[in-house]
Formats: C-alpha cells, structure tokens, sequence
C-alpha cells in the first residue's frame, strides 16, 4: 500500500512533469570553485578545492552561472562538450578572484553561443569596459572584442529584479569594496542565496560612496545593508555565504565576514541549509571539517551546515 507521502510525492512530480513537459524539475546548484582571493593547488586543500569562486545553477534548460573565479575553466569544457548555447553570468563584483578565470571560459571560442553578463553597476567604469580591461596587451593576449562569441553586457540597478528563464533573480549591493552585489535566484518554489565578499557585522563601511554624509546617513547605510543581506537569504533553501575569517583571524578592513556571521544571518534569514564560502587560501581540509564539526551544533534547528566542496552538487 502506498503511503499518503509518497503518493503526494508521486503527484506533485507528475503534475510538474505535465505542466513543464520537462523532467528536471529542481535547482541544481553545482560548487566549481569554493576558495578565496586567489586559487591554490596544494595537497592541503585537495579535497574541498583550489579554484575561485564559481557556482553552476541549473533550472529547467537554463544555465547560470555565478561569479568567473577560475573554477569556471572546467565548467566552461563541460558547456561546450555538452552543446550549450546560452548561458547567464552573474558577476559579483571584479576583483581579480571573481573574474580571472573569464578570460579562458571555453565557450567564448564558440561562435553560435550567446553570453549574458551581469553585475551591480559601477559608478567609474562599465562592466565590459572592466572585462575588456582584464583582456588587453599587457595582461592577456585575446582582446575581447575578439572573441567568437556573442556577449550582451548589463549593469544593474541596486535591488534589481529580472527573469532568466524560469528563475527569477535579484541583486543587492553588500558590504565589500568597491560595488559589490550578492544574488537571490528563485525557482520551481526554491530559493538560491549568493553572499559572497562582504564584512556583514563588521565596523566599517567598504564601499565606494558609502562613508559620505553625516554620522547618522552612515548608520543608515549600515542598516540598509544589513537589510539587504537579510532579503537575499530571507528563507532560503541554500545560502552560501562569505566564511572567509575566524574570530581569531578576523580584519575589520579586509571586507570580509566571519563564520558566525553566516549562523547569524542564517537564523535570522530561517535559511535552511548555510554554505560556508570563499573559504581562506590557507584553510585546509581537515580544518574545513573540524569547523564544520564545531559550529554544526550552534546552528538553529532544522538548519544545515556545510563547508562548499568542488564538484559538489546540491539538488532544492
Ligand atoms: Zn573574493
Ligand atoms: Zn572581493
């Protein structure tokens, strides 16, 4: 006899199969690259990953991408290999370790696929211009505007929200230097959380503008940006977060968060499971596990904890 679970189980996957005429009717979050500031091969590292930020989300047929640290060089084989031929790429902001893995993202050679690139906009320099940069004599050999593919660059606007395909996503600049937005992406009923680079709790302000005005208008960015923070995770299925520190090593300049910060955010956002992320070049695996391990029993009910792992894949 069946269960009444696994009947409502049985249905609600039939009814989505009808209404989609698709079979993958999850998000499917794939972690290519987990490690902060800048990529690092060692044997200390060898289990949890190397490579820079870089985040596969799938939905239906629809690929983004989050952030082109180097992990996106693997990624970008596979795309090819596997025939995509529009792909969406979420920049957070462009410091070297979000983008330095763009220049050799495979798909750019293909001359029938189409890129969509977007960040938060900067006041000083749009983001093509900032990608061409990264592409120019004396850095790099292939200027951008040559490549075989076709590149649609857009510039958001703060708290920003659009569709790409069947997910929904939104952008909110977050406490890092420069301009650096986090992402909130939502589909079939989950909810995917991007809070990479950013001091959350910390004392100071580190982005461009953001320390202009009275004392007062000051404390009201800080609030605001907490506040952001707070709607991009607000209930959701996976946030990954910026664990870059502990609180012993914690830097009140560098812009980045500790990783009890992720737990706060996570309680008080009621995410159900929290990414530990961007983690330190120097943090080595078994010290991943341990603190995982540590903090796992500080986490609020019905909430899990993990460290981001290269090659894994988390299926909401
Ligand atoms: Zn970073
Ligand atoms: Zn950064």
């Amino acid at each position: 006899m069946l269960h009444l679970q696994h009947l409502i189980r049985i249905c609600s996957a039939r009814l989505s199969y009808v209404a989609d005429d698709r079979l993958v009717i999850h998000m499917e979050i794939t972690f290519w690259g987990v490690r902060g500031s800048f990529p690092v091969s060692s044997p200390h590292c060898a289990r949890y990953g190397g490579n820079t930020p870089c985040i596969e989300v799938n939905a239906q047929d629809t690929c983004v991408i989050v952030d082109a640290g180097t992990g996106i060089c693997s990624l970008g084989k596979r795309l090819v290999e596997q025939g995509q031929k529009e792909i969406h790429l979420l920049i957070s902001h462009t410091h070297w370790d979000h983008i330095h893995g763009f220049p050799h993202f495979a798909p750019l050679c293909e001359s029938d696929v189409t890129i969509h690139l977007y960040a938060l906009a900067n006041a000083n320099a749009s983001l093509k211009d900032i990608l061409c940069g990264q592409q120019q004599e004396p850095f790099f050999p292939n200027a951008l505007d040559s490549v075989n593919a076709d590149l649609h660059f857009t510039d958001l606007s703060e708290g920003q929200r659009w569709n790409i395909g069947p997910i929904d996503v939104q952008c909110r600049r977050l406490n890092h230097a420069s301009y650096t937005g986090g992402f909130r992406l939502e589909s079939v009923g989950k909810t995917f959380s991007y809070l990479s680079d950013l001091d959350l709790y910390g004392p100071r302000l580190h982005g461009e503008g953001m320390n202009t005005g009275t004392e007062d208008e000051i404390e009201q960015k800080r609030i605001g940006l907490q506040q952001n923070a707070l709607e991009l995770a607000r209930d959701a299925d996976l946030m990954v977060f910026d664990s870059f520190f502990l609180t012993e090593e914690y830097k009140d300049d560098w812009g980045h968060s500790k990783m009890e910060d992720a737990l706060r955010l996570g309680a008080e956002s009621n995410a159900r499971r929290i990414a530990f992320f961007h983690h330190a070049p120097g943090r080595s695996d078994d010290q991943l596990d341990e603190l995982v391990a540590h903090y796992s029993t500080e986490v609020h009910r019905d909430a899990d904890l993990i460290a981001a792992t290269e090659g894994d894949q988390v299926v909401l």
